[in-house]
């Protein structure tokens, strides 16, 4: 247990030991960081939808992503001064706040979220999942690292399914861009039983993480899946898939959530436990970090709690029942990039919300739109509509940013949510006998 250091918030913060082992494995990560240009491992940038985190650990090599670090950056406060910094070098206040973020973090001196150095990349990996902003943020690294890239280019899921020969398409860059790059930086051959292994470990992981959210549909519900989601997606999602420590986590974590939902308990929020849970809701969208507990606790106030959402699949679709597969190393990891949820089209983001909201019987759904990011924004009034037409369930729209504090807009955001809530409750009223 410790003390919420917020003024006028003394209450205890109770901390599961899955908290704690995060909280470490994260630590030790960042710490090997800051040591790999002593220690002679090499370092490999890559973004969390398509990374292929377990290919670069056979290699030996430490992965960095830099979404990760910006939106650590934007939890911790020091997103502002980064986001200034890289607007008064010339980037325009249309640029996603993330890569403004980041580019903020090295011009002053490259310190990472917790504190230690970060090293340079020896390689930056773009895996192409439908982000353009991607390619424009690595070619500024590239112009500041010099250092070699690899463009692995993905087909976007156009007309809803990663077709056979996209497959190969990805598989074959893998094995003659990407590998040879590998390769190349870390001075090692490529060893395909311990690719093997690692994607091993990532399925036993994957299996856990989805027994995990797929545990919402109890009421109540043991978890919150959008802002404890974010958590629980976390190692997942980036340093750590493949890995025995992620294996380590999600196995815990699964463990404190199955107890729960022995218990009949409810997800801890900043408030703690929310057991009286009123409303039941799927949610579209990022969320916004410069704000998160004030954010969560607009939900929690009102007994809502979030039994699905989409920004938790956009590091992969575990759900949907992708598993790595060790048996086909390069085709899995081809289907794990393809099958990301930026990389998929807009019917099949729409299918993905009605599902979620007749599988965890739900009372409505939000969207939360960010400014930054049009991977995620374009697109979402009609998905709004869309999804309103065919469950015949109400939505709510709000605006808020990823990383820009400016663009969080407390009272508004409250305000639609309260009024949301409010219509909800009149309409479950109105439809009792
Ligand atoms: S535009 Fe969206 S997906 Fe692209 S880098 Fe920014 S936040 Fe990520």
């Amino acid at each position: 247990m410790e003390s919420d250091p917020r003024p006028g918030h003394a209450a205890e913060i109770h901390k599961d030991r899955s908290m704690v082992l995060q909280k470490e494995m994260i630590a030790r990560h960042y710490e090997r960081l800051e040591r790999a240009p002593q220690c002679g491992d090499p370092v490999v940038y890559t973004f969390v939808p398509g990374n292929l985190t377990e290919l670069i650990r056979s290699f030996g090599a430490l992965p960095v992503l830099p979404e990760i670090n910006a939106l650590q950056s934007g939890m911790r406060g020091r997103s502002r001064d980064f986001i200034a910094a890289a607007e008064r070098a010339g980037h325009s206040e249309d640029v996603c706040t993330y890569v403004k973020c980041d580019i903020g973090m090295l011009m002053s001196g490259n310190i990472g979220p917790t504190g230690t150095r970060l090293p340079p990349p020896d390689l930056l990996l773009l895996s192409y999942t439908g982000c353009y902003t991607f390619m424009k943020w690595f070619e500024l690294l590239r112009e500041q690292y010099n250092c070699p890239t690899v463009f692995l280019q993905v087909p976007y899921q156009g007309d809803g399914r990663l077709a056979p020969e996209h497959r190969r398409y990805i598989a074959d860059q893998i094995r003659s861009d990407l590998i040879p790059a590998l390769e190349s930086i870390t001075g090692r051959g490529y060893d395909e039983d311990r690719l093997r292994a690692n994607l091993t470990l990532a399925r036993e992981a994957e299996d856990d993480l989805v027994a995990v959210l797929s545990s919402a549909k109890h009421r109540p519900s043991p978890i919150d899946a959008y802002f404890g989601g974010v958590y629980y997606v976390g190692p997942i999602f980036s340093a750590f898939r493949g890995t025995a420590e992620g294996v380590e986590y999600y196995r815990e974590l699964r463990r404190e959530v199955e107890a729960r939902v022995a218990a009949g308990l409810g997800p801890v929020t900043p408030d703690g436990p929310l057991n009286d849970q009123r409303f039941r809701l799927v949610v579209e969208g990022p969320p916004n970090w410069t704000h998160f507990r004030e954010f969560w606790r607009m939900f929690s106030d009102e007994g809502a709690v979030v039994v699905a959402s989409t920004y938790t699949k956009v590091g992969g679709t575990y759900d949907l029942g992708f598993r790595h597969d060790p048996d086909d190393p390069l085709g899995t990891m081809a289907d794990y990039c393809g099958g990301c949820y930026t990389n998929l089209n807009l019917p099949t983001r729409i299918d993905m919300l009605v599902r979620y909201l007749h599988e965890y019987q739900a009372d409505g759904f939000l969207i939360n739109s960010v400014k930054s990011c049009n991977s995620f924004s374009a697109g979402q009034l009609m998905m709004l509509r869309e999804v309103e037409q065919r469950t015949g369930i109400p939505g709510a729209f709000i605006e808020s940013d990823l990383v820009d504090p400016r663009y969080f807009s407390a009272a508004n955001i409250k305000n639609r949510i309260e009024s949301y809530l409010q219509m909800l409750t009149a309409r479950r009223k109105s439809s009792q006998p």
